[in-house]
Parts: structure tokens; C-alpha cells; sequence
């Protein structure tokens, strides 16, 4: 496909340590940019309070779940603190085939089966300004009982241990400065050349025309 065919998508994989701040700093980036949707990632975990069914998650039971990965619906799938998560492919496609940028907040697992799959994919890890931080923010979300949050941070550990696998590295120290170099993240990676091409054909069709 060359750089003048249909507009395609941008798709964004955004990776992080429980309690980094990574569902935070992504719905506020979603809500400040219209032009990016938040993929809704399948799971067996049970819905937290306030998380509903099509908007936070896809809650499915483990057998739907298994089902679905055995039709080849996932993009990528992984297993996390016990539970399954996935990301639907079709939901993907139908975005970036319609040039529209989509953002997959998914784990490192997930990260390298997309990356194999879809090598354009943009990835940036999130990190948090220290492990003590870490943990200090997973207690004050309070959602989450003593013994998931020892486990959390061993998880974190694990997950913290795969930054080198991204292209950008953002430290969520403030929340507004990390915030604006996500936002500037996507902003950048919107001027590139094939991004620009199709869509500004009406612009670049006629200086093409002179040379
Ligand atoms: P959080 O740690 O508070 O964000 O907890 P979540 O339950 O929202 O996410 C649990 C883990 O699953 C995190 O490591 C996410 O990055 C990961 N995750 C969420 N959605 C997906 C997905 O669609 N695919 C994959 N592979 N991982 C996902
Ligand atoms: P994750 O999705 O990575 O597990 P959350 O977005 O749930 O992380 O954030 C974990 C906790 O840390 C939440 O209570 C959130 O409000 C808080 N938090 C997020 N970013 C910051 C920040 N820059 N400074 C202080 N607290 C933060
Ligand atoms: P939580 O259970 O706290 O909502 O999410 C725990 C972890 O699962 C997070 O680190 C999150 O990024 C990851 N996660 C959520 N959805 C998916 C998904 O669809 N695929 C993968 N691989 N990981 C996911």
C-alpha cells in the first residue's frame, strides 16, 4: 500500500505497572482528543464498582472467553493477576481500515503479540517516579484488598522489567506534564509523511503535479 491509498489509523499501545497511572492518564488523554478511541478490552475479572459491561471492560465468563479465542476473535490475549484479558481484533480493524487512531491500554504480553502482528503499532511504557510511589498509589485507589496488592507489586516488578520493548518511555511523576507528553506523542506521530499523505490530498496533489 503506498502513501496515497486510503487514510489508515494510527494504533497506540500504552503499557504500565499496576498503579503507574496508566488508566488515568489515558482517559484523560481520550477525553481531550476526540480523534483517539480506547479500545474495550474482554475480560474474566469481575467488574469493579462503577465499571460497567461495554464501557470499562467486556465482562465475559471463562468459557465465553475460551470459546472466543479458540474462533481467533483476539488481536492478542494474555493471562494477568489470574484472569484473562483480550483485545478483540475485529474491533481493531474496523477502526484503523476507516482511518480512524485507536489506543490499546494492554500488558506487556499483549504489547509483543500486537507488535508481531502489526509492527506500526506505537508503543509507550509508562513508569512511575518510583516503586515506593507505586505501591503508595495502589493503596490510595482503594480498590484493592492487602493480599491483591502484594501481588500487584510483584506483578509491577515483572511488568516494570519490560520498558526496553517500547518506543517511548513517559515517567507519570505530575499528572499534567505526563498528560501533555502523551498528548504530544500522538501529535508527532499524526505529522508523519504516510499519515499525512492521503489526508491532505487536496493540498498535495497539486504541488505534485508542478514537480
Ligand atoms: P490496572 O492495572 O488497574 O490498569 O488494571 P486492569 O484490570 O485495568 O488491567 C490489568 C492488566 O491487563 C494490565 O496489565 C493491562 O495492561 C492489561 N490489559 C488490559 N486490557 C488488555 C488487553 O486488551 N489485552 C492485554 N493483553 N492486556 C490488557
Ligand atoms: P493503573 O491503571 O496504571 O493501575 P491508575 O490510573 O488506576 O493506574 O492510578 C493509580 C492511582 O494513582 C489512582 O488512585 C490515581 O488517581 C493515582 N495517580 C495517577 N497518576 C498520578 C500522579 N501523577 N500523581 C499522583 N497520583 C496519581
Ligand atoms: P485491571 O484488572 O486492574 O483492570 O487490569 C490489570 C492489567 O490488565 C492492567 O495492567 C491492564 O493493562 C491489563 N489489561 C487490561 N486489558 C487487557 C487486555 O485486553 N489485554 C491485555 N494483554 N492486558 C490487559
Amino acid at each position: 500500500m503506498n502513501d496515497r491509498s486510503q487514510p489508515r489509523g494510527l494504533l497506540f499501545i500504552v503499557s504500565a505497572p499496576s498503579g503507574a497511572g496508566k488508566t488515568s492518564l489515558v482517559k484523560a488523554l481520550v477525553e481531550r482528543d476526540p480523534g483517539l478511541m480506547l479500545s474495550v478490552s474482554c475480560t474474566t475479572r469481575p467488574a469493579r464498582a462503577g465499571e460497567q459491561d461495554g464501557v470499562h471492560y467486556h465482562f465475559l465468563d471463562r468459557e465465553c472467553f475460551e470459546r472466543e479465542i479458540e474462533a481467533g476473535a483476539f488481536l492478542e490475549q494474555a493471562e494477568v493477576f489470574g484472569n484473562l484479558y483480550g483485545t478483540r481484533a475485529a474491533d481493531v480493524h474496523r477502526r484503523l481500515d476507516t482511518g480512524r487512531d485507536i489506543l490499546l491500554e494492554i500488558d506487556w504480553q499483549g504489547a509483543r503479540q500486537v507488535r508481531a502482528r502489526l509492527p506500526e503499532a506505537i508503543s509507550i511504557f509508562v513508569l512511575p517516579p518510583s516503586i515506593e510511589e507505586l505501591e503508595r498509589r495502589l493503596r490510595g485507589r482503594g480498590t484493592d484488598s492487602d493480599e491483591v496488592i502484594a501481588r500487584r507489586m510483584t506483578q509491577a516488578r515483572a511488568e516494570l522489567a519490560h520498558f526496553a520493548e517500547y518506543t517511548y518511555l513517559v515517567v507519570n511523576d505530575c499528572f499534567q506534564t505526563a498528560l501533555a507528553t502523551l498528548a504530544a506523542i500522538v501529535t508527532a506521530e499524526r505529522q508523519r509523511l504516510a499519515y499525512q499523505r492521503p489526508r491532505l490530498a487536496a493540498l498535495l496533489d497539486p504541488i505534485e503535479s508542478i514537480a
